[in-house]
């Protein structure tokens, strides 16, 4: 079969979205503190906190903002040093410099996964903070985060922009650091175009977000309906002492995702199910690696990254080519140009961009192809045909380069 290029579209917005759109485009209701209770943001609030299984959450209007919030609401001082893999999404080195906070860079493997005999050489470089990036879902060993940051007393924010779904020994990623940020950009498992959403359960922390997210006199009080003193003292300890950022969330976004929630357990098993099948298949050729999961790890994939097995640059970037003439679009994340992931192309981060030579040479090997969970048997078939063709395209049968 032949792709088209509709297999990469997103999924169509649940139709229980619709009658809740048109009466707010009926009442014009369409800012979250309005309504005096139940505002459309607010129970998406609910639903995902007790989706999630932590006391709070804050929709905010996307996952940068969700990250730039979290370290704002841990009350870093200016200049304070947050760590970060050296793998991410230009993104989250922002949030730090908007937060006024300098980026200090890990490196990363060639599983995508923090280094962490690196993570902790540089955790002991005066960090007050760090964010672990699940990049494109890949989840780093938590087990040794956690009791590495712990040890010194330095809180973890989890990006989990793309790791909804995903579980490490069976707890929610995004709950097992201080907070944890999640996305609703079109490109991620939950789609409202843009948006965002933190949890945590530290009442403090969500208190500081809450407000600086724009929750102006006492429009704090709408957010959370259960009795709370810990929370309540934390809203008197903070009114009127902090700036408001103003990043807040429409009731329209929260229409869109709420009835996208109960999709989720469909959409991680079937991700899983296609990256697993398609990986096989690419594992069947020497040029393709696809680098396995870490134990304690359950994923919520929407594409597949693998890395490309002694071929050079040349070669690298024939193969993109040749996938992109069969018709898949294969992205080498340090061979494209201006690659928001690649690091050496973060040029605000204060200081320049460091040397990360592992991080790099992964970069430069590590490809990254779209899989939505709607696609088929056959359309996969056809991703993973189509991308074993174009090594072949390049490098030969694979029969005949090991001599046989
Ligand atoms: C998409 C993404 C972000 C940013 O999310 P936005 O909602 O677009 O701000 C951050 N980190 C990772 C790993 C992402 O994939």
């Amino acid at each position: 079969m032949m792709l088209t290029s509709s297999v990469y579209d997103a999924e169509p917005i649940p139709e229980a979205a619709r009658s809740e759109i048109d009466r707010m485009l009926r009442s014009g209701d369409l800012f979250r503190y309005t309504a005096p209770e139940d505002a459309p943001v607010t129970l998406l609030e609910q639903e995902f906190a007790a989706m999630m299984g932590t006391r709070y959450a804050l929709a905010v209007s996307s996952c940068s903002a969700a990250l730039f919030l979290s370290l704002k609401a841990l009350g870093l001082p200016r200049d304070a040093r947050v760590l970060i893999p050296g793998f991410t999404f230009a993104a989250v080195p922002s949030s730090v410099v908007h937060a006024d906070c300098v980026p200090v860079l890990c490196e990363v493997g060639p599983d995508y996964r923090i280094d962490i005999d690196d993570f902790a050489a540089r955790l002991t470089e005066d960090i007050s903070a760090v964010i672990v990036s699940h990049m494109r879902g890949h989840t780093s060993d938590m087990d040794a985060i956690m009791q590495l940051a712990d040890a010194e007393g330095i809180p973890v924010i989890e990006d989990a922009a793309h790791s909804l779904g995903t579980t490490w020994n069976g707890c929610k990623i995004g709950t097992i650091g201080r907070a944890g940020c999640f996305s609703f950009q079109s490109y991620k498992l939950v789609n409202a175009g843009e948006g965002g959403i933190l949890v945590t359960d530290d009442a403090d922390m969500v208190a500081r977000a809450v407000i600086m997210s724009g929750a102006y006199e006492h429009n704090w009080a709408k957010h959370f309906t259960a009795p709370d003193p810990a929370l309540d003292a934390a809203f008197a300890r903070w009114q009127n002492q902090l700036p408001l950022y103003n990043l807040r969330m429409g009731n329209l976004s929260a229409a869109i995702i709420r009835p996208q929630l109960s999709e989720v357990p469909r959409r991680v098993h079937d991700g899983r199910a296609n990256h697993d099948h398609v990986a096989a298949l690419l594992d069947t050729s020497p040029w393709l690696s696809v680098p396995d999961k870490l134990l304690p790890e359950e994923r919520a994939p929407d594409s597949i990254q693998f890395n490309l097995v002694d071929m050079n640059d040349h070669e690298a970037r024939s193969f993109a080519e040749a996938a992109a003439a069969r018709g898949v679009k294969v992205q080498v994340f340090g061979l494209s140009t201006d690659n928001a992931r690649a690091f050496w192309n973060w040029h605000f981060i204060p200081g320049g961009v460091p040397d990360l030579p592992r991080t790099r040479a992964m970069l430069m090997r590590a490809c990254d192809v779209r899989l939505p969970a709607r696609l088929d048997r056959d359309e996969l078939d056809t991703v993973a045909g189509t991308l074993l063709a174009a090594v072949s395209d390049v490098m030969g049968e694979p029969l005949r380069a090991y001599g046989t």
